[in-house]
């Protein structure tokens, strides 16, 4: 048995050939064999219901938003604006006005970290994150580092992939600032007791960001229920379009962060002397944002959310602990990441074959992975290896996918025997 604590094993209730039904892209052969996708952690396919969302809004009603009078530009507005009430459904936030729209995990990250902490740091500050960090959650903590003469901590984790609660205490200092943490591992699949580093840094009145790329598509998220201050998550990987996302963060501290970048949009009166800026969330939304690409987004998080995020936790759980024990039992093949909570992603090494040759030879099979570093180098440099192949799951994937895959490793594994 893996070791791998599914949310729910078994039996998930979702109809997955009614979900795989409303994908076209995902009937069609690769190489002359029917497709399996599974790299939904770089990105996740669409289903219908988007893409007519998509098509629906530049076939019937674009315009630019806000402030037209004219009819397009307000069934524009209102389609646009409705899409945060849906975020808000969707992490249980307190408040619409709390939703801002990015282009993604990434600028979330980097609105935070230039406009809520920025201008409280001082040298010899401290920002903690964890060593198993998407580059995007280190990038521009080193960026601000090097602007402010502030210092990045680093929690380190276990071989497993874990982070023990323990190790987080003892690196929160007074001069610790800001909380920067992974939900879910790209790289590992971890799901990380976010609850409880939560805690420990509320208990020093340390904010804390949540970097919800791998966790939103997934499993139900509560912001209210976790605590946190700020959740980052990106649209195309909850099956909406890409360069769409969405900060969350709390409406008190929104309302106390200068604008990151100035324009239209964002501003309430503008002259030469002085601008003064809107209220959250329009201050963070400066220029023309991806319309269509945040309507796509809205109806991806509704379809998410009429499948269900318990019975998708609970189907992808299923999944991956199959997949565990499939791929697990394969001579020469090595699991990277054995953490206890796991969701979406499995890693894995073999000893003779190079990820990349692995990805190549699957997808001679029809079977999309993806193998390098996850844009987490520092989670290989941790292992000391340059590279996994990695499995990545959405709601749409079965067993028999799984059975695809361990087949095709299982041939690379001969070849390169
Ligand atoms: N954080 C994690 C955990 C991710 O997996 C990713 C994307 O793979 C990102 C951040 C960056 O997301 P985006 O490229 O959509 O901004």
């Amino acid at each position: 048995m893996s070791n791998v604590d599914p949310v729910v094993n078994g039996d998930s209730g979702l109809d997955v050939d009614a979900v795989r039904a409303q994908f076209p892209i995902l009937h069609q052969a690769i190489n002359g064999k029917p497709l399996v996708y599974l790299d939904n952690g770089a990105t996740a396919q669409k289903p219908q219901a988007v893409i007519d969302a998509v098509s629906d809004c530049y076939s019937s009603y674009y315009a630019n938003i806000h402030r037209g009078v004219h009819d397009l530009s307000q069934r524009s507005t209102t389609a646009f604006e409705a899409v945060r009430g849906t975020v808000q459904r969707f992490l249980n936030a307190p408040s619409e006005d709390e939703v801002v729209f990015t282009r993604g995990t990434t600028e979330g990250i980097n609105l935070v970290a230039n406009s809520f902490v920025r201008p409280m740091l001082r040298a010899g500050d401290e920002i903690l994150v964890t060593g198993m960090e998407h580059h995007s959650n280190i990038v521009p903590w080193q960026l601000l580092c090097d602007a402010t003469g502030a210092k990045l901590v680093v929690v380190p984790f276990s071989d497993a992939g874990e982070i023990d609660p323990a190790d987080v205490a003892e690196r929160l200092t007074e001069r610790t600032r800001f909380v920067s943490v992974i939900h879910v591992s790209n790289a590992l699949g971890t799901i990380n007791p976010v609850e409880e580093i939560i805690r420990l840094a509320r208990e020093r009145d340390v904010p804390v960001l949540l970097d919800g790329a791998q966790s939103a598509p997934h499993m139900p998220v509560d912001v209210q229920a976790l605590g946190c201050d700020f959740f980052v998550f990106s649209g195309h990987k909850t099956y909406g379009p890409s360069g769409a996302g969405v900060l969350w963060g709390r409406y008190a501290l929104l309302e106390a962060m200068p604008p990151w970048h100035g324009g239209g949009d964002m501003i309430k009166t503008v002259s030469f002397e002085r601008s003064e800026f809107a209220e959250p969330p329009q201050r963070f939304e400066a220029g023309t944002p991806n319309i269509a690409g945040v309507i796509g987004m809205g109806a991806g998080l509704e379809w998410l959310m009429a499948l269900g995020l318990d019975k998708v936790a609970a189907h992808e759980a299923d999944l991956l602990a199959y997949a565990h024990d499939r791929v697990g039992a394969l001579e020469g093949v090595r699991i990277i990441g054995t953490a206890r909570r796991k969701a979406g992603a499995l890693s894995f090494v073999m000893d003779e074959a190079h990820p990349h040759d692995i990805g190549t030879i699957l997808d001679n099979d029809g079977v999309a992975i993806r193998s390098g570093h996850h844009c987490a180098q520092p989670v290989m440099q941790r292992y000391g290896i340059p590279a996994t192949a990695r499995a990545s799951f959405g709601v749409y994937n079965t067993r028999d996918d799984v059975d695809r895959l361990v087949a095709s490793i299982d041939k690379v594994r001969r070849l390169f025997a």
